[in-house]
């Protein structure tokens, strides 16, 4: 038994997981460029709610001067590759919501998830099923989660979605009505009843956070569907992949459709981590942890961090970013990302140029 698919509710439930702690994240409109759809806009809205508390909200002229202050700090060398953000397009995520700059001080003082000794370990946590191409996509994540991250990540055994507990089943699942469907996708699954009744309660004991993947499409309190979901606190989030690969659209997959999905899981894995270890929308640069409103806007942002949110993630990590941006080219080279590996050779170059100039500083000194 499952729910109907609903037009969204003027309000969301306050008593939802969700509207305590919890981050939605994208969830464009069906005209957002991935052809072969209907066509006709689905219910709801792209929006991603930020949770109480995670920091000041500045006005312009304020959120201005503290981007200033950020970028008067930044060598250039650090911020070589990387494209400031200008005004925003009509559409584009920053048309839509105001995004506080959150600079390294204030990140810190949101004291954030860091790995701690026992609790070090990324850990994914494939839910339902997955044919044995996408297991495949699954891999390459767990590999780059650790690249990116500099951390230990594993892999989880499926956990499938839990079967003959109606109850659970009616909050969890509902049917798409039969004109707004996409390919064969008929039902989607509640993102806040998976964060609470399958992943905080199966939290690994070495997990500094869990990350549940799925193949199927994902929805969340009043909007029509999310990419993902996830919780500052409890460390968990879960992200539907469905959508960035044709067959969603009713398409065929075609040449380069494999490593463009692979190469948009790339960027939500490091986008939603991310968020979990803290980090707000980046507002300063052209930057993976930019919001978006659209899987073009997405397709656009780079995969990259930017030099500020790399400083927050290396601050929290603690990782050599030399040894990092290494690895991550070594990755993007063996998947085929040639473009990003080129693009993550000139970021090293400029890394060095900068470690040879600060040890000439600090000479002199
Ligand atoms: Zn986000
Ligand atoms: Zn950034």
């Amino acid at each position: 038994m499952a729910l109907v698919y609903e037009k969204p509710a003027a309000q969301e439930s306050a008593s939802s997981s969700s509207a305590l702690a919890a981050q939605i994240e994208l969830n464009p409109p069906a005209q957002a460029g991935a052809s072969g759809s209907t066509g006709a806009p689905e219910p709801g809205n792209a929006r991603e709610r930020r949770a109480p508390g995670i920091g000041p909200t500045l006005s312009g002229d304020a959120a201005d001067e503290v981007k200033s202050q950020v970028f008067a700090r930044l060598d250039p060398l650090d911020a070589a590759g990387f494209t400031r953000m200008g005004r925003p397009r009509p559409g584009e995520w920053l048309s839509s919501f105001r995004e506080s700059p959150q600079p390294m001080e204030l990140y810190r003082m949101q004291r954030p998830v860091r790995p701690t000794p026992e609790r070090r370990t990324i850990v994914l946590q494939p839910l339902g099923e997955f044919t044995p191409g996408q297991r495949k996509v699954l891999e390459s994540m767990r590999e780059y989660a650790e690249v990116f991250f500099q951390l230990p990540a594993r892999l989880e055994r499926t956990m499938p979605f839990p079967r003959g507990d109606e109850a659970l089943e009616e909050q969890l699942v509902r049917i798409v009505p039969v004109g707004q469907r996409h390919g064969s996708y008929d039902r989607q699954y509640r993102a806040e009843t998976i964060l609470d009744r399958m992943l905080k309660t199966h939290l690994p004991a070495d997990a500094v956070v869990y990350l549940g993947i799925t193949m199927e499409d994902l929805w969340a309190s009043n909007l029509a569907y999310v990419f993902g979901l996830g919780s500052f606190k409890d460390r968990v989030g879960v992200y539907g992949l469905c959508r960035y690969y044709p067959e969603f659209w009713g398409r065929a997959r075609g040449p380069g459709d494999e490593l463009k999905g692979l190469h948009r899981s790339c960027k939500v894995l490091n986008h939603e981590a991310g968020h979990m270890f803290g980090l707000s929308h980046c507002v300063f640069f052209h930057c993976s942890m930019n919001g978006s409103n659209s899987l073009p806007e997405t397709d656009a942002a780079p995969i990259h961090f930017c030099p500020v949110c790399q400083r927050k993630l290396a601050w929290n990590i603690g990782y050599d970013p030399l040894k990092r941006f290494d690895a991550l080219e070594a990755f993007y080279r063996a998947q085929g990302l040639s473009e990003d590996a080129d693009w993550m050779k000139a970021r090293i170059g400029n890394w060095k140029n900068l470690l040879d100039k600060q040890a000439v500083v600090e000479e002199e000194e």
